[in-house]
């Protein structure tokens, strides 16, 4: 499976991410599945209410307008994206525990250097697989 992810959307995420340092920073994906291509179409950028910079929730009140906006434009919630402030781009044990569905998409973007690195993975039985993740 390969992850299609918009230039401009890369960069809101990574602005988003930016923006809510030194705390994590999270939102949702939505788009659609083609064969094996996932299409990221639409990026919300949402509030951590946990206010950590080493965890997230997403504010559970946006999470459902975007949920809703999803069904409006005829889009798929794929997966969600958070920030590691000062961890490489990889899922923590934590996330991995936190990773009930074996069909979400999971985005990850790092701050621990200066250049932001985002990368996608999927998780099924506690199992970390990366995608590969095209900027379009
Ligand atoms: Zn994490």
């Amino acid at each position: 499976m390969t992850v299609f992810l918009k230039k401009t959307d890369y960069d809101r995420i990574t602005a988003h991410a930016r923006a809510g340092l030194p705390n994590e920073a999270c939102g949702l994906i939505a788009g659609k599945t083609e064969g094996d291509q996932t299409i990221i179409e639409k990026v919300y950028l949402l509030a951590n209410v946990d206010k950590s910079p080493e965890h997230f929730s997403i504010d559970p009140k946006e999470q459902l307008t975007a949920v809703r906006d999803m069904r409006t434009l005829g889009f798929v919630p794929l997966g969600n994206f958070h920030s590691h402030p000062s961890t490489p781009a990889r899922l923590s044990k934590e996330d991995i525990r936190l990773a009930f569905d074996p069909k979400a998409l999971y985005l990850v973007v790092s701050l621990a250097k200066e250049t932001a690195v985002l990368k996608a993975f999927s998780v099924e039985h506690g199992t970390t697989r990366d995608l590969p993740l095209e900027l379009v």
